[in-house]
């Protein structure tokens, strides 16, 4: 990484494959010279953080992240010094019980073929799963894209179709433009069941939670960097990472390093995706569709104006709606620590059914399902 910090409040980490953050003294430009400084990097924080006498507790916010630093091995490296500890940035973990029995009711009492990720198929509701319904006969699809499901809402005009619309701002602008497609071809059959999320208001809840985030990458790359300015003025330090390892060790680095110099900060350490001003084409796209509304989290309640909603002029497409759905309440299973994992109150492994009733095979909550979850990276990769 290059650039470096330009303030107590902002910075940037360049392409040019050196580490900022120790004085640009280890360049990485082959695998090996990666592994090569990133050993020697690791070797500095291991000797700053024990001279420290206290551990860096950093909120991973994205699920990627999580999985990426465990695969890697830099969890095992840094700790006890450096607390990783996860939040609330798995679109599928964060999705409450009540969605998942949302699409239950489109999918059985309205037969209405419901479209989703894979990942969400296997989500408890409150009392099956999406994968269950299937079995039984539900219209229950796998798709790759909002597109996608136009696309099939498109070509099967007979059928009506909902897709499951979750995600941060990085997943939105696929969402709205399916729906402006469905607009501009005035299809009937198309809706969406949104639980779109949105991050600055998610960081706020997390205040006093952690002494830095990683905040996730792809989410900044569309809506830039001001917010994570904003909160750094306001005490909030962090720095966006990218996901390789050698982009994760340097965002790693700038939290040491900036944390010694004892003021709130913020560093851009994935500068060769995320821009300042992030996406202006996707953030115009969302913007022209839907707008801010409140938002339940699983396991955190709701967190005021943190989702998006269908605009008045498109609420044909809202699935909620088309459908007269009544007020669906899920009830969350109480042995599962899902909405405590996600605010990084607990480890996975607290959870008293971590490992025995809840496996990635068989899971209980949402955070063993995704391949983003918490619990599904500790039992992957045997946490610590
Ligand atoms: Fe929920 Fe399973 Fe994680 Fe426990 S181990 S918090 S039940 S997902």
């Amino acid at each position: 990484c290059g650039g470096g910090g330009g303030g107590a409040h902002r910075g940037s980490a360049g392409g040019d494959a050196r580490c900022a953050a120790y004085g640009g003294e280890h360049p990485m430009r082959s695998a090996q010279d990666t592994r090569q400084a990133a050993s020697e990097i690791v070797a500095d924080l291991r000797r700053i953080l024990a001279a420290r006498g206290r551990s860096i507790r950093i909120m991973e916010v994205c699920g990627t992240h999580t999985h990426e630093i465990f695969r890697l091995g830099i969890r095992k490296l840094l700790s006890p010094y450096m607390e990783l500890v996860s939040g609330p940035g798995c679109p599928v973990c964060v999705t409450p019980v009540a969605f998942i029995d949302e699409a239950l009711w489109l999918a059985q009492e309205r037969g209405v073929t419901v479209c989703t990720f894979g990942d969400l198929l296997r989500v408890p509701g409150s009392s099956e799963t999406l994968s269950d319904a299937r079995a039984r006969g539900a219209d229950v699809r796998v798709v790759y894209s909002p597109y996608d499901a136009y696309e099939y809402a498109a070509a099967n005009k007979d059928k009506e179709v909902a897709f499951l619309a979750v995600g941060f701002e990085t997943t939105t602008p696929g969402a709205c433009i399916a729906v402006a497609a469905a607009a501009s071809a005035s299809l009937t059959n198309f809706s969406l069941l949104t639980a779109n999320k949105t991050m600055p208001q998610a960081y706020e809840a997390m205040r006093g939670s952690c002494d830095a985030f990683l905040y996730p990458g792809h989410v900044h790359a569309v809506s830039g960097t001001a917010v994570c300015e904003d909160l750094a003025r306001h005490g909030m330090s962090g720095v966006v990472a990218g996901f390789t390892a050698a982009e994760l060790i340097t965002a790693l680095a700038f939290i040491v390093k900036k944390t010694q110099e004892g003021k709130p900060y913020f560093v851009n350490c994935y500068p060769r995706i995320v821009r300042p001003e992030g996406s202006p084409n996707g953030r115009a796209i969302v913007e022209r569709i839907m707008e801010p509304c409140d938002s339940q989290w699983r396991g955190l309640g709701i967190i005021a104006q943190s989702g998006m909603k269908l605009k008045k002029p498109f609420i044909d497409f809202d699935s909620r709606v088309k459908y007269s759905m009544p007020l669906i309440e899920g009830k969350e299973n109480h042995s599962c620590r899902c909405g405590d994992v996600l605010q990084g109150k607990c480890m996975p492994t607290e959870c008293p059914v971590f490992g025995k009733g809840c496996t990635p095979e068989h899971p209980v909550g949402a955070c063993m399902v995704s391949g983003e979850g918490t619990c599904a990276a500790f039992y992957r990769y045997g946490g610590i």
